[in-house]
């Protein structure tokens, strides 16, 4: 279990970059595609989606970049950070590349873009390494040292 709470960073880095990803393609589309005469991110609803995207995508980072320090500098992972940042940072790349596909529209659905792959490959990083639930479970154990199933 100790040796998990190391890795997961990595998983969740993964993620964070996956994340990017989708956000970098959905800004740039959101700022081209016109649609009533203007581009479509002069609208709130999708402007405030990628504000939303990209606070997400930085405080994943930031967790994985301090469960990644922790790591590194050999500090004990008394509150199951290692876990905290992989289940932040694959919810997040979950979420951030289903609002890429929705930012996209139709276009966003096809493989002519990329951001459909990037929604399916962010499911991964819920998956392995332990899955969002056991995530939570490691980490509800330890903020409460019960033996919660
Ligand atoms: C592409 C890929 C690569 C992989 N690479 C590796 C690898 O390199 N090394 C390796 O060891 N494994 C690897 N795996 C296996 C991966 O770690 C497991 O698939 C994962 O841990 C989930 O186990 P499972 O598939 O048996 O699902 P199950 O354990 O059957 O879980 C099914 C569902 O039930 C939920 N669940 C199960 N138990 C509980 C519980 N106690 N509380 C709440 N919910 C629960 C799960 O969260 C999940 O939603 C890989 C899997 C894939 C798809």
């Amino acid at each position: 279990m100790a040796t998990f709470e190391a890795s997961r960073p990595a998983v969740g880095a993964m993620a964070v970059g996956t994340a990017r990803a989708a956000y970098e393609v959905a800004l740039d589309y959101a700022k081209t595609r016109q649609q009533f005469g203007r581009p479509i991110i002069d609208n709130q609803g999708v402007a405030f989606q990628l504000a939303d995207m990209r606070t997400r995508i930085d405080a994943a980072r930031l967790m994985v970049w301090r469960a990644s320090w922790m790591a590194v500098s050999g500090r004990p992972f008394e509150s199951a950070e290692g876990s905290m940042s992989k289940l932040f940072a694959s919810e997040t790349a979950k979420q951030v590349t289903a609002q890429a596909v929705q930012i996209l529209g139709g276009n966003g659905f096809t493989r002519e873009y990329p951001v459909e792959r990037m929604h399916r490959d962010a499911a991964i990083y819920t998956i392995f390494e332990g899955t969002s639930e056991i995530q939570r479970l490691v980490i509800a154990r330890t903020l409460s040292g019960v033996q919660i199933r």
